[in-house]
């Protein structure tokens, strides 16, 4: 190996769902911890494609960086090249306070309000599609072996990774698209539930490129084929770490907080979506017949609902109470791991606040149901394109309120700047543009 000192990125993940940052010499660490380095307010407006969206800041402010020390992962791959360090921080004033726009200090913050209405924690973890580009899996794939053999020595090399990372690598599999992957790793509680899904992406992008892959989690390839999905999976635990979300006898098995925390992601989360599914190819991904969502119902066991109750088995060595979880469905990987969980808990600790019902699960295809069918059963078709779900979020005072002061406003010109960017682009064009930079 050539000369080297190592140094460390301290990274934020910003609107962008970006993961950007500085790094520093590893010899600093202890000295980082303390200082943080410097950040620009501005770089919030950095579009994912490089483009600057209209910024309140101007050229204005100075921020830090302020790296948590449980979120260092040091990947080693056994090869010539240096170990990839990274850090995962908090974006702070110079005072000490939260920065207005720093995901993950909003994420606390929901998590904060969890505990502090409802007695609750957050346990869960987030599900990954990707796909690799310019690969070349032959045609009939779909959940093979031949599949998985076809990336067997990428998968190894990833799980040494997760695992060294301190994460629990769960599964891997050749997924339903064409050269698309899924790797799932075990569940944790509180704001390490994102940094993890951070992590994760990270590490699949570092060992793709190590192993001379490209990895892309854009949310829609090809506007004909399925899409990249990121499912988050949740339950509740009780301040004493006891799992909360079941009750044999609730709606499908939920307690009654879990029920009231679905409840509210239901009803807020065309109001949501744009946080969670915020590029503009994420709503092609979001019709139906892509086993994706497309409404906002709740679904038992069934794939194309926005919220489902994941199966049980009675031959697990775990406990039926500690399996019991939901998973969210309406996520992709162009949003903030961070921002994406925000808005979900608010949503939730809302439902739990206004002590909303569960609504039944669904069981048909609701793209047979007619308007007045769909509004007898409560149930909305999500937003049709990003513009439109970022005028439902601004149209929510309530919603608007769960956040900082001036986070919405910051929002809508990011996401309006990324959508200006892509004016005159064909769907076509539009879906390359996102695969590179995702
Ligand atoms: N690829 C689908 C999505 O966009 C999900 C397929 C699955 O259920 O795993 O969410
Ligand atoms: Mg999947």
């Amino acid at each position: 190996m050539m000369n080297h000192e190592p140094l460390i990125i301290a990274v934020t993940s910003d609107f962008a769902g970006k993961v950007r940052g500085k790094a520093f010499a590893e010899t600093e660490f202890e000295k980082r911890l303390q200082r943080g380095v410097g950040w620009t307010p501005t770089n919030v407006q950095i579009t994912c494609f490089d483009s600057i969206a209209d910024s309140p800041y101007g050229a204005l402010g100075d921020l830090v960086l302020i790296p948590d020390p449980a979120t260092l992962v040091k990947a080693d791959f056994g090869d010539e090249a240096p170990s990839e360090q990274f850090v995962i921080g908090d974006i702070l004033q110079t005072t000490g306070e939260a920065w207005e726009c720093c995901t993950r200090s909003i994420l606390k913050a929901a998590l904060a309000r969890l505990e502090a209405k409802a007695g609750l924690r957050l346990f869960g973890t987030f599900e990954h599609e990707f796909h690799f580009v310019d690969a070349d899996c032959p045609l009939g794939s779909a959940y093979t072996s031949a599949g998985f053999r076809a990336q067997r020595q990428y998968a190894e090399a990833l799980f040494a990774a997760l695992r060294a990372a301190g994460l629990k690598p769960d599964t891997f599999m050749k997924e339903y698209g064409v050269d698309q992957y899924e790797a799932t790793i075990g569940p944790v509680e509180g704001v390490a539930i994102a940094d993890n899904a951070v992590t994760l992406r990270e590490l699949v992008r570092i060992t793709a490129e190590r192993t001379g892959r490209t990895a892309s989690f854009t949310p829609l390839r090809d506007p004909s084929g399925v899409g990249n999905g990121v499912h988050i999976h949740m339950s509740l635990r009780n301040s004493d770490g006891k799992p909360a979300t079941y009750d044999p006898d609730g709606p499908h098995g939920l307690s009654v907080p879990a029920a009231q925390f679905v409840a509210g992601v239901l009803k807020y989360l065309d109001r949501i979506v744009a946080i969670t599914a915020p590029s503009v190819v994420s709503y092609t991904r979001l019709t139906p017949h892509r086993w994706s969502a497309a409404f906002n119902n709740l679904g038992y066991r069934d794939r194309e609902a926005s919220v489902r109750i994941c199966p049980m088995s009675d031959l697990s060595d775990v406990d039926e109470a500690e399996q019991y979880n939901f998973e969210f469905r309406a996520a992709d990987a162009a949003a903030s791991p961070y921002l994406a969980l925000a808005a979900i808990v608010h949503a939730g600790v809302q439902g739990i606040e206004d002590q909303l019902v569960c609504p039944d699960a669904t069981e048909q295809d609701l793209t047979l149901l007619n308007d007045d069918a769909l509004a007898a059963k409560k149930i909305v078709r999500l937003p049709l394109t990003l513009a439109s779900a970022l005028d439902t979020f601004a149209g929510d005072a309530t919603v608007k309120g769960w956040f900082p002061p001036a986070f919405a406003g910051i929002y809508a010109a990011h996401k309006h700047g990324e959508i200006g960017y892509l004016e005159n682009k064909s769907e076509a064009e539009i879906c390359e543009a996102y695969e590179a930079v995702y």
